[in-house]
This record gives structure tokens, C-alpha cells and sequence, in this order.
């Protein structure tokens, strides 16, 4: 492959504050992802660049960002692919940015209930999200979906309102809810709330984003869908 320029999106509380670009050449091999040209550049160019990795298999979501304007997995998204000379890298929007492309992913799991069967304890319990979130309980995973916050980053209504519970978390209700009947009403009371279902503006980039094809738009429907068919509306 030709050289490629990355262009990150870099902020240090104090240091660069406010975010400043950074553009880093490099000549990547054909396969290489986002994740590997970040390794690189961390490795033999910038070694305060801060990004998070964990699987490099697309399997838990750690290492979203925005990627030329769209929200993807570093680990999955091939620099070939991209098509571009200059790609540029920016933070997860809607989310506490605590450096560089890291941000604070615990508000997901604000709105949820500990005893949602779609969350499992952790067992590890000095996250660091979760610590800074002040939330005490360490909780994780809720089927297909991997946390990643893409859906909400690209949800157009979560970056106008934080207070809208956003489309991962009514997913997280509709599956429950179809795995246990007898919440129907709790579940369906929450997503009705000022600050749920019917803030939605159908934008459906949620879906469009999401990674695992979770489809949050359409459990969004099934959602709004079983509040009318019930009645259960604000
Ligand atoms: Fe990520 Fe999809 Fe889950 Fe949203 S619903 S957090 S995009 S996996």
C-alpha cells in the first residue's frame, strides 16, 4: 500500500486542551486495520497516544471511535477499505472523553436495572468506567450487543439530549422483555418515560452503525409498537 495519513483527533486534560489534530504517516501493510496503524503510530511515533484494545477480534467493543466521520470497531475496519489518502480518527461522541480517543462508556449502562437478566455480574470489580460512573456494581454484556456505544454515539437525538436512555438500552428493554413476559409493564413504563421511546426521531442510525447487528432501530419499533398494542403510553 502508498503511505496513508492518519489524522487524530488528540486532547490531554491541560495539555491539549482544547482537542487539537495530529496528522502521523505511515505506510501500512494491505491487511492492516485501524487498530494495527494506531499500534504503529503508539509504538514508533507517538507514545502518548492514548485508545483502547483489548479482543482485536470485534468482540468486545473497546476500541470504537469515529472513523472518518462514521462510528466503527478500530480492530475490524481495514485502512484499505477506507479508500481514503488521510483517514481521520475522533472519540466516540456522547460519551466523557478522558483523553485522545478514550472515552467513559459506563452512561450505557445508566438506565439499566442490575437485575435485568441481559446483564451478568462482572466479575471484575475495579473498572474503571464503572468506578467513575459511581455506580458500585460492576455489570457487563447483554446479548449480541458487545457495549460498544456506537449506536448511541451516532444517534442524533443522544447528541442533542443526554437525557434520552438511548438505543442501546430500549434494545436491552425489548429483549428482556421478551425473556420475561411478566416485566412487560416495568419495562414498557420505562421505555415510555419522557425520556424514552418517543423521543426517537426514527433516524436509523443506530442500526446502520451497529457493529454485531443488534438493529436497535428495530427493537426501538417493536418497542413503540407493543406500547400501543397495550396501551402503556405516557
Ligand atoms: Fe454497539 Fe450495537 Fe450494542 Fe449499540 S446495540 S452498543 S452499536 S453492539
Amino acid at each position: 500500500m502508498h503511505s496513508l495519513l492518519i489524522k487524530i483527533s488528540r486532547f490531554k486534560p491541560s495539555i491539549i486542551d482544547p482537542p487539537a489534530f495530529s496528522t502521523y504517516e505511515l505506510t501500512p501493510a494491505p491487511d492492516w486495520t485501524v487498530l494495527d496503524a494506531l499500534e504503529q503510530i503508539r509504538i514508533h511515533q507517538e507514545p502518548s497516544l492514548m485508545y483502547r484494545r483489548a479482543c482485536h477480534h470485534a468482540s468486545c467493543g473497546t476500541c470504537a471511535c469515529t472513523i472518518n466521520g462514521v462510528e466503527r470497531l478500530a480492530c475490524k475496519t481495514k485502512l484499505a477499505d477506507l479508500g481514503t489518502q488521510t483517514i481521520t480518527l475522533e472519540p466516540l461522541h456522547c460519551f466523557q472523553r478522558i483523553g485522545d480517543l478514550v472515552t467513559v462508556r459506563s452512561t450505557l449502562f445508566q438506565f439499566m436495572q442490575p437485575d435485568w437478566s441481559c446483564l451478568q455480574p462482572d466479575e471484575k470489580r475495579d473498572d474503571h468506567d464503572l468506578l467513575l460512573s459511581g455506580r458500585g456494581q460492576s455489570i457487563t454484556r447483554f446479548e449480541n450487543c458487545i457495549e460498544c456505544g456506537c449506536c448511541v454515539s451516532a444517534c442524533p437525538v443522544v447528541r442533542k439530549n443526554s437525557h434520552f436512555i438511548g438505543p442501546a438500552v430500549l434494545s436491552a428493554i425489548n429483549q428482556e422483555m421478551k425473556k420475561n413476559p411478566s416485566t412487560e409493564n416495568d419495562l414498557l413504563s420505562i421505555a415510555a418515560s419522557p425520556d424514552g421511546e418517543t423521543l426517537c426521531q426514527r433516524a436509523v442510525a443506530c442500526s446502520r452503525v451497529c457493529p454485531t447487528g443488534v438493529y436497535p432501530a428495530r427493537h426501538i419499533k417493536a418497542l413503540r409498537d407493543q406500547r400501543k398494542r397495550t396501551g402503556n403510553t405516557p
